[in-house]
């Protein structure tokens, strides 16, 4: 799918007349690529080697010397002549969306990063890139977040008592992931069998610092990461007044402050000052649509006093930042990608420099952002270093990073996992637009009909006027029974997923790559519906006897339109429904529409729309084709409006 290597090829010649000459402490092997004459960053102490040459073998570093100390004949060779050579960066905090993401991370030379949002499909991200299916940075990636009922986010792992916790720990092991994350809303009791159980399974744990624990309690707990100075100066409410400096040395805690983030929201208010971000122009439209202040729901409750607070609190981040470097402290980089104006990797220049403006100098600042994360996977040597026996992440820049640190913007060449990558190819990786839905869908298996074909249709889904998804539906009818629907429902922002289900009236089986695992029955059941995710412990929502069950947009509304059939113009009819949602977990939420029926137009029927969609207000349109499909479904929601839009 990618070309891996391109190479800049110094003459064989060349190489040979000028380093070939003595013997050599290091030999290349074939096969081996050697990155020649650079003055080397190497990240292990403060220190710059001039004329160095790095050698690389396979996915290892295997020297680091001298450039006269080499001999690269058999080598492929890169000439960074006048250029410097540092480790590829990480980012501790990042919440990937879309594969898209992973080519900006390439594009900055970010070559590690750590998905503090984790769920089953960054799993298998990581996977395929560790064997070479896809190309990214090495994927370290938490699980779904655990905190408290309610929880802050949807699709968190809600636990409320320790044995829940501990179950959530274990699964969260199971399921293959690195790191576990601790959210604010976690009890005093729970965070502490979390932490326990994370110590049993040997899962680090990092994320915030819960409400009821309090700073001193996870300084004391042995939490290994501490995310955007939480505790110090929480987001909501008052920093704490006495230093908690000499503690957080003692804890050895390691704080990730992502100043950045902080920093681009209290700009929100007055978001003509983001317009220059470095990058922006690389994000799809709906993702800088989406992070326009006036479409971010959490913003609406937002005061000028409140913007005014967000950045007085920046002002004490930094302080903090500076005294907790002073004191020898532990700092990472994260940058919380996924939020407002945070652009994959080129955010990462954007916190290096705010460390600087802190008070850390650039090698200081360079150190959170490469040795410091090999120390805290427990990989020194081997992660954020340039030294034999280091895995191959390294980037090559054309001016000094240790008199100017924004000087790792834009890498000539960046290594990863000892896979040569050139500016320019990955850019235009980063440029090309992903694969419409439609062409996704066009790539799924031919969907089935029972007995007798009703109707085919094929659905584009439109998000403020921008393609994300696709539909394809075909309705039948096994024998003169009830109708039956086959569907397959891909989307491709901001993530991509696809959804096959059948579902009747009563009952659907749908397989989704968004879970794990994939497969899930739902039914009803008395004055129930029942879901089931193969062997996990059903999960059962009290409704209605007719309540509709509403896995994806056409299975939902096929529904509504045959049982709309007899209702009179001027007319209105409310139906309860449940909701059955996939995004990163299992659940299933009660809801209700009520549609009045205008008059037809264009030999459809239509209707005006109303209701709650799980934890959605829902206003909007529908209609009907005469074969029984549903024409055009708009769904106005809070944060935009949401169009199925029959094309076939
Ligand atoms: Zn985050």
């Amino acid at each position: 799918m990618r070309r891996l290597i391109l190479f800049l090829v110094v003459g064989l010649a060349a190489a040979c007349s000028k380093r070939g000459g003595h013997a050599a402490a290091h030999r290349a092997q074939p096969g081996d690529i050697a990155i020649v004459g650079a003055t080397v960053v190497p990240m292990d102490r403060e220190r710059a080697l001039p004329d160095h040459t790095v050698l690389v073998r396979g996915d290892r570093i295997v020297a680091l010397a001298p450039s006269a100390d080499v001999d690269v004949r058999l080598a492929t060779v890169v000439d960074a002549t006048d250029a410097w050579v540092l480790p590829g960066l990480v980012d501790m905090h990042v919440h990937l969306w879309s594969k898209r993401d992973l080519d900006l991370f390439l594009l900055n030379g970010v070559t590690t990063v750590r998905d503090l949002f984790g769920e089953p499909a960054r799993v298998r991200w990581r996977d395929a890139i560790a064997k070479g299916e896809l190309a990214g940075p090495t994927i370290l990636t938490a699980g779904p977040i655990l905190d408290g009922d309610p929880p802050v986010w949807p699709g968190s792992d809600v636990v409320t008592t320790a044995d829940q916790a501990r179950a959530a720990v274990q699964a969260q092991k199971q399921a293959g992931y690195d790191w576990l994350k601790v959210y604010s809303g976690l009890s005093a009791d729970v965070y502490a069998a979390i932490i326990d159980e994370a110590r049993k399974v040997g899962l680090p744990v990092g994320g915030h610092v819960p409400r009821a624990v309090g700073l001193d309690g996870v300084l004391a707990s042995g939490q290994v990461t501490i995310e955007h100075l939480d505790g110090y100066v929480p987001f909501f409410g008052e920093p704490v007044k006495e230093s908690k400096t000499a503690l957080t040395v003692k804890a050895g805690v390691w704080n990730c402050p992502t100043l950045v983030v902080t920093d681009r929201f209290g700009k929100l208010d007055d978001p003509a000052q983001l317009a220059g971000t470095r990058g922006l122009e690389l994000m799809s439209p709906i993702e800088r649509e989406g992070w326009k202040p006036a479409n971010d729901f959490r913003l609406r409750a937002f005061t000028p006093e409140m913007f005014e607070d967000v950045r007085q609190k920046n002002l004490r981040r930094r302080e903090l930042v500076r005294e907790l470097n002073a004191a020898g402290a532990k700092l990472l980089l994260g940058t919380d990608t996924g939020n407002p104006y945070i652009v994959p990797g080129f955010a990462v220049v954007d916190e290096l420099g705010l460390l600087v403006e802190a008070g850390l100098t650039p090698w200081q600042a360079l150190r959170t952002a490469t040795a410091a994360a090999g120390e805290l996977q427990g990989r020194p040597g081997e992660l954020g270093v340039i030294a034999a026996g280091a895995r191959a992440d390294l980037i090559v820049v054309g001016k000094d990073p240790l008199s100017q640190v924004t000087n790792v913007a834009d890498p000539s060449v960046v290594m990863v996992r000892g896979v040569v990558r050139r500016r320019d190819e990955l850019l235009a990786e980063a440029r090309k637009p992903p694969p419409s839905p439609a062409d996704v869908l066009a790539t799924l298996p031919a969907l089935p009909a029972e007995g007798t074909a009703v109707a085919s249709a094929r659905y584009d889904v439109l998000f403020r006027d921008a393609p994300i998804g696709a539909e394809q539906a075909n309705l039948s009818r096994g024998d003169g029974g009830p109708l039956v629907v086959h569907g397959h429902a891909v989307y491709t922002v901001p993530g991509s997923t696809q959804t096959t289900y059948r579902a009747t009236r009563d009952a659907m089986e749908l397989t989704t790559d968004t879970l794990a695992p994939p497969r899930v029955s739902v039914a009803r059941k008395g004055g129930s519906v029942v879901a089931t995710q193969d062997a996990k412990p059903p999960l059962e929502l009290a409704a209605d006897d007719d309540a509709v069950l509403a896995p994806q947009t056409i299975a939902e509304f096929v529904w509504y339109g045959e049982a709309l059939a007899t209702l009179a113009v001027g007319d209105r009819r409310t139906f309860t429904l449940v909701s059955v949602r996939t995004e990163t977990e299992l659940v299933l939420a009660a809801g209700f529409l009520t549609f009045t029926r205008t008059a037809d137009a264009d030999g459809r029927r239509h209707y005006r729309l109303a209701g709650r969609h799980g934890t959605l207000d829902a206003t909007g349109t529908f209609s009907l084709d005469a074969d029984g499909a549903p024409h055009r479904v708009s769904l106005a929601l809070d944060f935009g409006t949401i169009v199925t839009q029959r094309v076939q």
